[in-house]
């Protein structure tokens, strides 16, 4: 789960990690109140949305200027300007996509004098099992970029949980990033403090680009972006609280409310099975057919009939999507269950896409035989193969 930037940096600041004064703001006269609170003399409005690279990007319409998602305003009236400016239109980055993003909030911050920006982030390593840092002497900059041009000014290490955080990993990165006198004190307090925000959130990933060294010679992170670990949200409620969910994918958020692992795709036919290796297994081979599947959708175990119907809904919510795929294995869930639930809601949906259905398991028969008694036009099938070849053969004959 992604928060925005001034959620992020609410969150270090409990931690005693350094971040520029700030506030969010959802309107023009929020922005200029919260710049006139900050005193100046120069603010920096800064787009809030799910995506990076709001400094190089771009609006799509023109009444939002030409400056891109984040703007140095010296004057009270030029923060109110650029909120305006900002807020209800879309920006594109090149992390948004084409589409961009429509901007609802606002992060007004006090303006940081930058010597030099800097990079530095954590990440759970599944290869080491432990937490990653990286940290480079290129902030501000594209850090894949940067990885691929200029490998070796990147530094990567780990941390072993079992000792945990010591002042020598700090150290290690000041080395790297050049830093010295207090500024190394700072970043060994820096990265002992973000370790331990970053293990006690169970976060999976956070990102400090920039961190700067200012005029006046301290470390400040001046932007952040943290994602937290789906998993481990049952025990954050406060983290829970920030989600935002405007910013995420429609289809994936009711998905998520009625507890089904769904994940759009480009393709056009529409997946719904329970279990995500049979998922994975059924893209593969709609793919070996020729196809390309439209979703991995996994409704778990304890598909009720509420759950498929969701989960046919979520399914035909995709405008590409021109034929259906059900492939259930019936093992705790019995097949006459998955088949009253499919027939709910190719009815209640009044399904207009060819449907093809392969039960097996617990119940099998009985499963075939309500569907064949329903009436609806659903395509039967014997295995795995035998689906994926029909589903495609349809879809193919209808186009
Ligand atoms: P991103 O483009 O979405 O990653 O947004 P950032 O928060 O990283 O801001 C982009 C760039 O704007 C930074 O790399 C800085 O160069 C610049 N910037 C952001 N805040 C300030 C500030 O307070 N003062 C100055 N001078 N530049 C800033
Ligand atoms: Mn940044």
């Amino acid at each position: 789960m992604n928060v925005h930037e001034y959620q992020a940096k609410a969150i270090l600041k409990e931690y005693g990690v350094p971040v520029p004064k700030g506030h969010a703001a959802f309107t023009p006269e929020e922005a200029f109140a919260v710049a006139k609170e900050l005193g100046g003399p120069i603010a920096v409005v800064k787009a809030q949305i799910h995506a990076g690279g709001r400094g190089k990007g771009s609006f799509k319409e023109p009444e939002a200027g030409e400056k891109g998602g984040v703007r140095i305003a010296k004057s009270f009236d030029d923060v109110r300007t650029f909120a305006d400016e900002m807020l209800g239109r879309t920006l594109v980055t090149v992390q948004t996509g084409p589409e961009g993003r429509v901007v609802k909030r606002l992060l007004i911050e006090e303006g940081a004098a930058i010597k030099r920006e800097l990079y530095l982030s954590f990440l759970v390593d599944r290869a080491t099992s432990r937490v990653a840092v990286i940290a480079s002497t290129e902030g501000g900059m594209d850090i894949e970029e940067v990885a691929h041009d200029a490998p070796e000014k990147i530094l990567t290490f780990s941390i072993d949980p079992a000792s945990g955080y010591s002042q020598f990993h700090g150290r290690k990165v000041a080395f790297e990033l050049g830093l010295e006198g207090d500024q190394v004190k700072q970043c060994v307090k820096l990265i002992g403090s973000l370790y331990k925000a970053f293990v006690e959130k169970d976060m999976s990933q956070l990102e400090i680009n920039p961190l700067i060294v200012t005029e006046k010679g301290d470390l400040v992170c001046l932007d952040a972006k943290l994602n937290f670990d789906s998993n481990a949200l049952y025990r954050h409620p406060e983290i829970v609280a920030l989600r935002d969910l405007e910013e995420e994918d429609p289809a994936e958020v009711l998905a998520s409310r009625y507890d089904l692992s769904y994940v759009k795709l480009d393709g056009s036919i529409g997946c719904l099975v329970n279990g995500a290796g049979l998922a994975m297994a059924t893209m593969d081979i709609i793919k070996l057919y020729g196809s390309e599947p439209a979703n991995f959708l996994d409704v778990g175990g304890g598909a009720t009939k509420e759950k498929v119907t969701e989960a046919f809904k979520i399914i035909l919510s995709d405008p590409n999507v021109k034929g259906i795929l059900v492939n259930i294995f019936g093992g705790i869930m019995r097949c006459d269950i998955i088949a009253e639930g499919i027939i709910a809601a190719a009815r209640e949906m009044s399904l207009k896409v060819p449907l093809v259905v392969r039960l097996e398991g617990t119940n099998v028969e009985l499963g075939k035989e309500i569907i064949r008694n329903s009436g609806l036009a659903v395509i039967p099938a014997d295995n795995l193969a035998d689906a994926a070849e029909k589903i495609v053969a349809e879809v193919k004959k209808a186009a």
